[in-house]
């Protein structure tokens, strides 16, 4: 269970002082730890989760700055995105999966295709840390002021030491990288009659486009619950939240359902289609410490989703964490480098979206990749296509001008700086 005061005793669990002790206990308390993880988000919490299955007795501290675990999210997945050691750390999870089929609409055909999908929300996932972590292990309400290498300060005085440091604060700002954005609201509906999808709809792009790649996201998480999701791939990160509630609000009546939204959810995520990614690592860089997440670069850099690398990073970091000769810092930053070297197809195919195609004609990108062999689409979604996927889906008659396409290859996309590149609702900062 989470306890957001601080711990008085070196391992042992959560003791919650009185509010006239507490003064006194944070500016006296250190505590030490074997990992200590800042960030209880994806990242952090998946490895808190793997660190405490394979190592029962460590003692660990998951501290996040925000009021829970996980912000506000809800997270998704295909099913060939994760290996089956992935799927034994995601399946302590209680998942909403739709086996057997999901579909994709564009202006020139629908298809459905045979993948599983699924999905966490981050009250489950918040919930189930509560329940596998040790008492006293997650701290709430505890901003991270500095880290090093040794351990890290809490805003209000604690020090907690470690002899593994992970830095999984998210990403506030990536000026080294360039591209653009892809931004979202999604809301949850309670509908007032049965909505008949039998899977999800992973993107309808028969929307307007409204000066992006535009398309509704759609996730039935039960026979009169609906998630729906406003998506756009965009030049800038700007957000119109009012503006997209009533485009959910339309959706919803064109398609004759009603009901009312219970809940909500906003992205602005980076499309990353190049940069220094040398000069990124340096910037999020303390000096024996590790740097997971979105943070650490482990995001596939056309969809931005994090959670298949998150998944396997957490695994790896699990089998690392007892072993004398490994520093986990210089693990994860090879793998994150291995990472950036093994995803350009990626960011060049994401060069050609922003920078090829007009805003209003992108859909015809992903029009045209959907009509690809299903094995090529789920290894494009794992980020693991091979080169003559790479070859298939670069061949045949463009989508966009060549001429364009040449060029966005060779131009700068803008860097990646925007008021946050995290949901600044669901985040707070030091
Ligand atoms: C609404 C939304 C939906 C998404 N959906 C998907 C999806 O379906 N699939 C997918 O793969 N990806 C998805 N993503 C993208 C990505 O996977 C998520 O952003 C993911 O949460 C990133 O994981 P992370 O652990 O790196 O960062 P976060 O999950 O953002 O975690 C960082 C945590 O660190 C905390 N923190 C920051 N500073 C401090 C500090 N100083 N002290 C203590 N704590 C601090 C934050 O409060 C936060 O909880 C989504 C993103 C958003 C915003």
């Amino acid at each position: 269970m989470a306890c957001s005061a601080p711990l008085r005793q070196s391992g042992g669990a959560a003791d919650c002082p009185s509010p006239a002790s507490s003064l006194l206990a944070i500016a006296m308390t250190e505590r030490s730890v074997d990992v200590a993880i800042a960030g209880g988000g994806l990242a952090g919490g998946l490895i808190a989760l793997a660190v405490a299955r394979r190592h029962p007795q460590f003692d660990i501290a998951l501290i996040e700055g925000g009021d829970r675990l996980g912000g506000k999210h809800r997270w998704s997945w295909f099913g060939s995105d994760i290996d089956p050691a992935g799927e034994g750390l995601i399946g302590v999870f209680p998942v909403t999966s739709w086996p057997g089929s999901y579909e994709v609409h564009f202006p020139a055909y629908r298809r459905t295709l045979r993948a599983s999908y699924n999905s966490l929300a981050s009250e489950d996932f918040a919930r189930t840390l509560e329940r596998e972590l040790n008492q006293g292990s997650i701290l709430t309400h505890r901003p991270v002021a500095s880290l090093d290498a040794a351990g890290l300060s809490l805003a209000d005085g604690e020090r907690i030491n470690a002899r593994h440091v992970i830095d999984c604060r998210g990403l506030k700002d990536a000026p080294q990288l360039t591209g653009g954005w892809q931004v979202f609201l999604g809301q949850e509906w309670q509908l007032d009659r049965p909505h008949g999808l039998v899977g999800p709809v992973i993107m309808d792009a028969t929307v307007a486009q409204e000066g992006a790649y535009r398309f509704m996201y759609l996730l039935p998480l039960g026979p009169d619950r609906l998630f729906l999701e406003d998506t756009y791939y965009a030049d800038t990160p700007r957000l119109d939240k009012a503006a997209l509630r009533v485009r959910i609000a339309d959706y919803v009546g064109e398609h004759g359902w009603s009901g009312r939204a219970l809940d909500e959810e906003t992205g602005v995520l980076p499309v990353i289609t190049g940069g220094d990614f040398a000069a990124f690592q340096a910037a999020q860089r303390t000096s024996g410490v590790a740097v997971a997440g979105a943070r650490g670069g482990f995001v596939h850099p056309l969809t931005s989703y994090t959670l298949p690398q998150a998944v396997r990073i957490a695994n790896l970091v699990a089998q690392a964490v007892d072993r004398e000769d490994v520093s986990l810092a210089s693990l994860l930053e090879r793998e994150a480098q291995r990472h950036w070297h093994a995803t350009g197809f990626y960011r060049l195919l994401g060069q050609m979206l922003f920078g090829a195609a007009n805003p209003a004609e992108r859909y015809r990108v992903f029009q045209r990749f959907y009509r690809l062999s299903e094995p090529l689409i789920e290894r494009f979604y794992a980020a693991r296509s091979t080169w003559p996927d790479r070859a298939r889906v670069l061949a045949g008659k463009p989508p966009v001008r060549i001429t364009r396409a040449l060029q966005a290859i060779a131009s700068q996309s803008p860097p990646l700086v925007a008021p946050s590149l995290v949901d600044r609702s669901e985040q707070f900062h030091v």
